[in-house]
């Protein structure tokens, strides 16, 4: 699809106010039976969540082609990311047309989707490890740092930036994932305690969602009583993909509850930043569970990741835009997608997210239009898609600059190679002629 077919907006429907309350997960033939009840429950979700490759085929029966059964099998050599899918994903999953459905492509790995990584992609495209004091922190902004406490999620994502930890090895790739471990956070909190420029906190991972409520506490109030620390952020992708966890454990809700309410009677914040990337994601139980997070006012924020055959067009972008505002979710950050293994074929160029975000802007109120973002490889951090120094769209190369983060470095992004001309692709196969382009560009940039 061309670039200006992806931006034609279809306005006639208000789309964004209808949440789907069907029983959609007992089309599923191995969950036919399965009550609302049970499929509201947390546990039951986590119980039953999708590991194996064998466990799809089981559960979908005659569902499952053979055709796709090998696919799978194919992709288990390939992907960087094991499969974890709780059962509220798999059945939003279109079993009529798995190769195509966006849910499907983020959460389970086929063999055929996989294309050749780019020459300059790398595990740590940002750098969180280069840029990490001690383990389990990165610190590249002068006043937040980032930290993992844990590298495990309730889904994995085809997509993931932390590959390279998230989720346990796979037949591709060896990786060290851990869990919450109270020596490695002795060390971290000691770090952000002696470092008295940093205000904000992000814990990320691995997920918020898998900190059990002691763990949730533990963390936020050792954080909080930091006198300098005035922000927290939990990231999790669970709001989006197992938003049973907040309507039904309600020891953990308590956790998340108690340390939002220490923070603002400490004059601090604790939000949560979540991770919904397309419409598809969205259902009844989404917007239950946001009702009760901001019954709370706990504050809830959006990071979605900008993927071909996903979100790519404006219609997507803007339902999955105007859906989580309605539901009280701020779309914060649509990012450009990282340039780390098996995952050239979610990626899109810099011109296209450029496109999106101007045909997006102006939609909606402006505190609820997302910033498109690059990610620049090499840790510049996060800058506005259109802030690049210099781009040679032909080529696919932009040059960026971060002068806040990384002053006096040059960072460069590159567009897939299967997007750009045949003679540009041309030019990228041979070695010298790519590193001459690389070189003219930075020139062209100033550097
Ligand atoms: S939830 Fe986040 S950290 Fe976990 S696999 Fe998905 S993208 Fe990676």
């Amino acid at each position: 699809m061309t670039v200006s077919n992806k931006l034609k907006l279809n306005l006639a429907n208000l789309a964004h106010r209808q949440f789907r309350d069907d029983e959609f997960w007992r089309v599923i033939p191995g969950w036919s039976n399965v009550s609302r009840a049970e499929f509201s429950d947390h546990m039951w979700q986590m119980k039953h969540s999708i590991k194996k490759v064998d466990q799809v085929k089981t559960i979908l029966g005659d569902l499952c082609t053979d055709s796709f059964y090998q696919d799978m099998q194919k992709g288990q050599a390939k992907t960087p990311m094991n499969i974890r899918i709780t059962p509220y994903i798999f059945a939003l999953m279109d079993w009529s047309d798995p190769i195509n459905c966006p849910m499907r492509k983020q959460f389970l790995p086929i063999g055929s989707q996989f294309l050749e990584d780019h020459p300059y992609y790398e595990a740590d495209s940002l750098h969180e490890d280069v840029d990490s004091p001690v383990p389990t922190i990165t610190h590249r902004y002068h006043d937040k740092v980032l930290f993992l406490p844990t590298t495990i999620c309730p889904v994995y994502c085809s997509y993931c930036t932390r590959s390279r930890l998230i989720g346990g090895s796979t037949e591709a790739v060896e990786k060290d994932t851990y869990g919450v471990n109270q020596a490695r956070m002795d060390v971290a909190f000691d770090y952000i305690r002696s470092h008295e420029e940093i205000e904000d906190v992000v814990i990320s991972g691995g997920d918020a969602f898998m900190l059990t409520a002691k763990q949730f506490t533990f963390i936020g109030e050792n954080l909080l009583n930091i006198p300098h620390i005035r922000r927290l952020r939990f990231a999790t992708k669970g709001v989006a993909i197992y938003p049973q966890k907040v309507l039904t454990d309600h020891e953990w809700f308590n956790a998340l509850n108690g340390v939002h309410k220490k923070a603002r009677d400490m004059g601090k914040s604790m939000v949560i930043h979540t991770h919904f990337s397309s419409p598809k994601e969205i259902t009844m139980f989404s917007k239950l569970a946001m009702d009760r997070l901001f019954a709370e006012g706990i504050i809830v924020r959006n990071q979605a990741v900008l993927q071909e055959g996903i979100n790519d067009n404006i219609n997507d972008m803007l339902l999955l835009i105007k859906q989580i505002s309605y539901m009280n979710i701020q779309p914060y950050y649509v990012y450009i997608h990282d340039m780390v293994p098996g995952c050239e074929h979610f990626r899109t160029t810099i011109a296209e997210s450029v496109a999106l975000e101007k045909a997006v802007r102006g939609m909606t109120a402006g505190f609820n239009t997302p910033t498109f973002v690059c990610d620049a490889p090499g840790g510049g951090g996060k800058r506005h898609v259109a802030s690049y120094e210099y781009y040679d769209q032909e080529n696919g190369i932009s040059v960026w600059t971060a002068p806040n983060v990384k002053p006096g470095e040059v960072f460069f992004y590159f567009d897939p190679i299967r997007k750009l001309s045949k003679e540009a692709q041309a030019r990228w196969a041979d070695k010298a002629s790519r590193e001459a382009m690389i070189a003219a560009a930075k020139k062209k940039a100033g550097f």
